[in-house]
């Protein structure tokens, strides 16, 4: 299989339609690709159209580039929606799966879609946590998978991290980064396999660090992002940065660590935030009022 040409990408079918799902859809459809969106069940799938309708207004809102006169509309005109496997991958160069972050539903959802898939078929996983290799043995084509990574709020967050294993072929690889580019998104290039890709392995810690400052009572949340900001220029503190992934998310995180840090820290949320409703940015206060 390996030796099937490398088709240029132009059509690109999504695996799942929820959060990371619909955006890396839509950001494709946004920038002219003839996009389908899978996901699991009917009712599933009519989930998802408020959701494209929603990132409509958020392009429009945030100005994206292109947005302006209809442009973010017009996108949804290239995204097709279905609830048939074999008919979302028919014409697929390029299937990106963001479907739950669990490795039964993965495995079952990649070996059924090796059984459907056209041969020049590539997939990509935009899995947080698990490598590729976790993954390609399911496949049916370990030449033709890796990682494409999206982060949330994919229109303003665009990095897309891309990481191979071993086996992916260095062409496949580039085409991806070439589908990343033109999709209006900063390709990512990681050379070999790494848990957490380059972003994450560069902010858990750093907000590891940030909870342990306060859980020790050196410095509150306040002083912490000060420092941060003063003494590096970032825009933003790492309670900052806790408050935008959202409260639950930083719970979960840290509930399912092994360290006895992240459990202290996990329990804290939960008592001071979680419980009270202060779930971050999106409920309007976490760590800062907004
Ligand atoms: P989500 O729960 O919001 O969406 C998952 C979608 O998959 C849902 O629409 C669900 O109906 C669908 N689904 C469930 N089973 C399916 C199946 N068998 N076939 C097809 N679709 C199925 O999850 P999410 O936050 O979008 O995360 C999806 C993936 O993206 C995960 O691997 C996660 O690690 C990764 N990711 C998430 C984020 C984030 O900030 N949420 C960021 C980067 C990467």
């Amino acid at each position: 299989m390996s030796d099937s040409p490398i088709a240029p990408i132009q059509r690109v079918t999504v695996l799942g339609s929820g959060v990371l799902g619909s955006q890396i859809a839509f950001q494709a459809a946004f920038h002219g690709f003839d996009v389908t969106a899978y996901d699991v069940s009917d009712d599933a799938v009519a989930a998802a159209g408020p959701r494209f309708e929603q990132l409509v207004g958020v392009y429009e809102h945030d100005r994206v580039k292109g947005s302006e006169n209809g442009g973010a509309r017009a996108a949804l005109d290239r995204i097709r929606l279905t609830a048939d496997l074999g008919d979302a991958v028919r014409e697929a160069d390029l299937v990106i799966e963001a479907v739950p972050e669990s490795l039964d539903i993965k495995r079952d959802l990649y070996e059924k879609l090796a059984g459907v898939a056209p041969e020049h078929t590539i997939f990509a996983t935009n899995s947080s946590t698990l490598l590729p290799s976790d993954l390609k043995s399911f496949t049916g084509r370990p030449t033709r998978f890796l990682a494409l990574h999206y982060a949330n709020h994919v229109w303003q967050q665009n990095t897309a991290e891309v990481m191979g294993t071993t086996d992916t072929d260095p062409a496949v690889y580039e085409a991806v980064v070439d589908f990343a580019r033109r999709s209006g998104l900063e390709p990512i290039e990681i050379k070999k396999e790494k848990a957490g890709y380059v972003l994450n392995s560069l902010l858990v810690p750093l907000l590891n660090a940030a909870a342990g400052l306060l859980l020790e009572g050196v410095a509150d949340p306040a002083t912490v992002d000060k420092t941060w900001r003063i003494g590096t220029g970032a825009p933003l503190g790492p309670f900052q940065i806790f408050d935008v992934i959202g409260l639950t998310t930083a719970y979960n995180v840290s509930v399912a660590s092994p360290d006895e840090g992240s459990q202290y820290f996990a329990a804290y949320l939960k008592e001071n935030y979680i419980d009270k409703g202060k779930l971050g940015t999106a409920t309007g206060e976490g760590f800062y009022v907004y």
